[in-house]
C-alpha cells in the first residue's frame, strides 16, 4: 500500500499564487481556493461525493 501525500492530491494555484484572488476577484483557475486538485485528487473527490451523500 502506498501513502498518498497532500502534494499528490492538490497543488498550489500558479495563477493566483495560492492567494485565491486576482485583483480582488476570486481566481477562476482554482475557484478562489488557492489550490487545484490534481487528477488523483479529483478522482478521490468524485469517489467521496459518490459515497458520502447519505
Ligand atoms: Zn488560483
Amino acid at each position: 500500500m502506498s501513502i498518498i501525500a497532500m502534494d499528490d492530491l492538490e497543488q498550489q494555484c500558479w495563477e493566483c499564487n495560492e492567494k485565491g484572488t486576482i485583483s480582488d476577484e476570486a481566481c477562476p483557475k482554482c475557484d478562489g481556493k488557492g489550490y487545484i486538485a490534481t487528477a488523483l485528487g479529483q478522482t478521490l473527490l468524485d469517489f467521496f461525493k459518490r459515497h458520502s451523500d447519505k
